[in-house]
């Protein structure tokens, strides 16, 4: 099916581009706050990294995933380059498009395991893997155009947006591109109700589609059931992190593929709802209960203690009621043909 968009193509008045500008400007200072923190003051950057921003990041990308792709501190910084005219502004291949869209799903996958080794309790790698991502940002903001090569290419948080971005609540101006160039194909953040399968252009986007529909509620489900260890020594008990993610990542795979067979095309984006709608409520079913004390594994991921003034049903009352709401949202209810962000005045490729 050709992907719709949503809404006529706009541009920006003066007036809300400095207020866009300024917001970005705000959220960038608040992003390199937190860095500072994580190199110098790790117990308090850990926290407001991990344990604040974080856990938000989902239901936001739920909601609204283009207010995140505005003001994202990392793609203000990558399109750096573009904005002040320094950008060799080439397109991506289908093939290369494809490629960085498994390369995004790939490093999720090796990435966020070790969290439970490294990350969630080494702020000083944590702001190195995040200088990491942003030198790899802006040197291919050097090259390619917009956001085709990192926002809607190589970035790990990329795929898992257009996941659950799937039906958003809210579509805003796009405030990153003054006009669109055509870059990527679709364009995640112009196209309605986009899906990692949104692009089946090449072997490369299907198989990336495939492993994060298919494979994240169960990589979730395993990542919640191993403890953060930051005292691993040995090889093998540090690659001992990736064996419950992978495991719960090949079991919803394979239910993922058997459904997908069993089913009529036309139920696909039902199929690929229910699986977005899985992996965002587990991931607040295990998170929720750690942010507040009650979390399996002690102090891992804690952000206040109400362990002793709340009750254990409250957190579960929260938790079942977010699960209904994301179910709702991503597998009931219908597709509402909003896209993240209403597309900027297009121009011609040499415009
Ligand atoms: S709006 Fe246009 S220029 Fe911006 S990312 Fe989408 S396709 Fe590229």
């Amino acid at each position: 099916m050709a992907p719709t968009f949503t809404k006529k193509p706009i541009q920006l008045s003066e007036r809300s581009i400095i207020i866009w500008r300024v917001a970005q400007t705000a959220v960038w200072l608040i992003g390199a706050t937190i860095l500072i923190c994580l190199l110098f003051f790790p117990l308090t950057g850990i926290v407001l990294f991990w344990d604040i921003l974080i856990p938000v990041a989902p239901a936001l990308l739920v909601i609204s995933p283009g207010l995140w792709r505005n003001v994202c501190p990392l793609a203000t910084t990558n399109l750096m380059p573009r904005r002040l005219g320094l950008s060799k502004r080439k397109k991506l291949t289908a093939k290369q498009s494809g490629i960085f869209s498994l390369v995004a799903v790939a490093a999720l996958y090796i990435i966020v395991p070790l969290r439970h080794a490294v990350f969630n309790t080494n702020g000083p790698a944590t702001a190195m893997l995040i200088i990491a991502m942003a030198v790899i940002g802006v040197s291919l903001g050097f090259f390619y155009e917009w956001k085709s090569a990192w926002c809607s290419g190589l970035c790990p948080i990329h795929p898992v947006e257009k996941l659950y971005g799937g039906n958003v609540f809210l579509t805003m101006p796009n405030a990153q591109c003054d006009k669109c160039m055509h870059c990527v194909t679709p364009c995640p953040d112009s196209t309605a109700n986009v899906s990692p399968d949104s692009s089946k252009k090449t072997s490369w986007n299907r198989i990336s589609a495939l492993l994060i529909t298919g494979g994240l509620p169960g990589f979730i489900w395993g990542w919640f059931h191993v403890p953060d260890d930051a005292s691993i020594t040995s090889i093998g008990s540090f690659f001992g992190v990736y064996e419950l993610p992978v495991a719960g990542l090949v079991i919803t795979l394979v239910i993922y593929i058997l459904l997908a067979n069993i089913i009529q095309s036309k139920f696909e984006h039902r199929l690929t709802g229910l699986f977005a709608a899985a992996a965002v409520s587990c991931y607040y079913w295990y998170r929720i209960p750690a942010l507040f004390g009650f979390g399996a594994w002690g102090r891992d991921g804690l952000l206040v203690d109400l362990s002793k003034i709340i009750s254990a049903w409250a957190i579960t009352g929260i938790t079942v009621a977010l699960t209904i709401f994301f179910f709702y949202r991503l597998f009931i209810a219908e597709k509402n043909r909003k896209s993240w962000l209403i597309r900027p005045v297009k121009v011609s490729a040499k415009g």
